[in-house]
């Protein structure tokens, strides 16, 4: 008889368990409380196992979203989230969100239900065959297959490990289905589970490279300090302010760090990023990659200027342009040393350099809030219209978490909101993606318990719109505000063959978003003005509950590729109007 064909016998609990359990049990012995998934054949089981034992199993309609809520939840916690998929093409969605999140640094790890190896490596044609193992290998930082359910606790804990560790990351588990569904005396199972020791130990930079980046720093007479999304995630808040407001280093954050310290702070070069390239001599990389999103280091950036890196991998140093004084090591090791080599020290800096960073800032700023003044008034709405309703109420909640995706809206709402309190804005992040939206909302509120606020262009939304429903049927606080300009860019596109089909950008200008609301038992507005759009807004965040705001905008508003335009490969040739 083939292995498929045998009859499935029901385990005598308690004395016996299954595998399911082995891994629902394996989980949460190591503190993990929240699983993010989609289930069916073989894994079902699994999540009745963990709800069960008094995990929460949070079910999606569509695995990429079940696996950017648990990247989000790892960001936002630094413990693993954990994505729980089916075999073949629910593998495959929930592995887009594996691997966007090893490119981020985001700690997860996606465990799968998977085909009978032996069956697949004789190419069977077994049911939803797939080398699950070896697809998802390059795409993370480590990879296990179970194939009997003594080595499930053993894989779960070496994942957590590998997932938080040195550069977090997506780790991959097959989990195969004669593992799942195998036996064992439950007592042969109680003496598998073990507690790793130290399953996140923090390195510890050198001296000399911690000396010599003290000694640039203090000697640096334009210095600046850049704060990326590792920084936010290190969670070394404390050490951060005091680096930056004792000795009065002006700080530019990336799009993810920004509130890490206050985006409208005494010291914030937020509107100097220019000015900061191209006049900093000495600049501290905190937690960030050197990588297209600043140039490269290269072009703009002045040609004297010396960066140093606090890095927790060795392999970001020198990546793109010599790095003068790394420090290779946990962030908050690297700080807590670095601010002892500080003390006493003195700093060289200019300072005038403040003063002239402080005078830009207030100049560009006034100008940003007469635009969005502007703006406020005019019919029908554009991105800043909306934008100039949001910040107010948006600013007066600080402690809302907000998840942005787009192209103009993900622009405009990164520039015009500021962020006053660390890790409380979640975007698309470093391959600056589309479709992280519903799930980075729910992974938000569950990881937080915080009030979510989303705020999506037309077409982001569509990548993730079902998952909704999810936000719905768990009842969390979060709030999505839809800008629909009728398209990708914005909804002017014209098909140039002069046809009638629509152009490649172009969505729906007259879609009623606010009815996928209503579909699901949200409360839900459909608003043209601004005084609508804060209203419905504000009364969002108090009801705590699960709402759609479909906010219509003019379908000339945005421009293509919003502020990235020159990375697109034929700028000249333009076919649009
Ligand atoms: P951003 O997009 O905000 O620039 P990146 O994701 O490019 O940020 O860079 C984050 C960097 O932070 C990565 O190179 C990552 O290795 C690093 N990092 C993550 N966690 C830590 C940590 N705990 N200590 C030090 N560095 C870290
Ligand atoms: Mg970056």
């Amino acid at each position: 008889m083939e292995k498929n064909d045998s009859k499935v016998t029901a385990p005598k609990f308690p004395e016996q368990v299954t595998g399911m359990y082995i891994l629902a049990e394996s989980l949460k012995r190591l503190g993990i409380s929240d699983v993010f998934g989609l289930v069916g054949i073989p894994i079902t089981e699994a999540a009745y196992a963990m709800q069960k034992i008094g995990m929460n199993f949070y079910g999606f309609r569509f695995e990429q979203q079940a696996g950017m809520a648990a990247a989000t939840y790892g960001y936002l916690t630094k413990k693993p989230g954990v994505l729980l998929t089916v075999s073949s093409l629910g593998f495959m969605n929930g592995l887009t969100a594996t691997a966007n999140a090893t490119v981020n640094c985001y700690p997860m790890i996606q465990i799968s239900g998977a085909s009978d190896p032996t069956m697949v490596d004789m190419n069977m044609g077994t049911y939803e065959q797939l080398d699950q193992l070896n697809t998802a290998r390059p795409l993370v930082k480590a990879a296990f297959r179970c194939s009997y359910a003594k080595d499930i606790p053993s894989a779960v804990a070496r994942a957590y490990r590998a997932a938080v560790s040195g550069r977090p990351g997506g780790v991959y588990i097959d989990m195969t289905t004669p593992a799942l569904g195998e036996v064992m005396d439950a007592k042969d199972a109680e003496a598998l589970f073990y507690s790793p020791v130290d399953i996140y130990s923090e390195t510890i930079p050198n001296q000399e490279s911690v000396d010599r980046a003290v000694g640039l720093l203090l000697n640096a007479r334009r210095p600046a300090i850049l704060l990326g999304k590792g920084a936010a995630y290190a969670q070394a808040d404390d050490k951060i302010k005091e680096l930056i407001e004792t000795y009065g280093i002006p700080y530019l954050p990336m799009s993810m760090a920004k509130g890490l310290m206050p985006d409208n702070g005494e010291l914030s070069a937020l509107s100097c990023r220019s000015t900061i390239m191209q006049q900093a001599d000495v600049v501290m990389v905190i937690g960030a990659r050197i990588n297209w999103m600043l140039s490269f280091g290269k072009g703009k950036w002045n040609k004297e200027g010396k960066f140093i890196q606090l890095e927790v991998d060795p392999q970001e140093i020198d990546r793109n342009v010599p790095v003068a004084a790394p420090v290779v090591g946990d962030l908050g090791q690297s700080l807590s040393l670095i601010l002892q080599g500080m003390k006493g020290g003195k700093m060289n800096a200019d300072p005038e350099w403040v003063k002239s960073l402080q005078a830009e800032s207030k100049e560009k700023n006034a100008k940003f809030t007469a635009r969005l003044a502007e703006a406020a008034n005019l019919q029908p709405m554009t991105h800043w219209s909306a934008l100039s309703a949001i910040k107010p109420v948006l600013e007066k909640n600080p402690d809302v978490v907000l998840v942005n995706e787009g192209a103009n809206t993900l622009d405009d709402t990164r520039d015009s909101i500021d962020m006053s309190l660390p890790r409380h804005r979640i975007d698309c992040a470093t391959w600056s993606i589309m479709g992280m939206g519903m799930g980075s909302c729910v992974g938000a509120a569950v990881a937080t318990g915080k009030s979510v606020v989303a705020i999506e262009g037309d077409s982001a939304f569509g990548f993730s719109g079902m998952d909704f429903a999810t936000i719905c049927r768990y009842k969390l606080p979060v709030t999505v505000v839809i800008f629909n300009n009728g398209g990708i860019y914005n909804g002017v596109g014209v098909n140039p063959s002069g046809g009638d089909a629509p152009a490649p950008t172009t969505l729906d200008i007259n879609a009623r978003y606010n009815l996928i609301g209503e579909a699901f038992g949200a409360d839900n507005y459909r608003v043209d003005n601004t005084a609508d759009l804060a209203k419905a807004l504000e009364a969002a965040i108090a009801s705590g509950r699960p709402t759609l705001i479909d906010v219509q905008l003019a379908p000339s508003s945005g421009k293509e590729s919003g502020h990235i335009g020159y990375l697109n490969p034929t700028p000249l040739i333009n076919y649009t109007v």
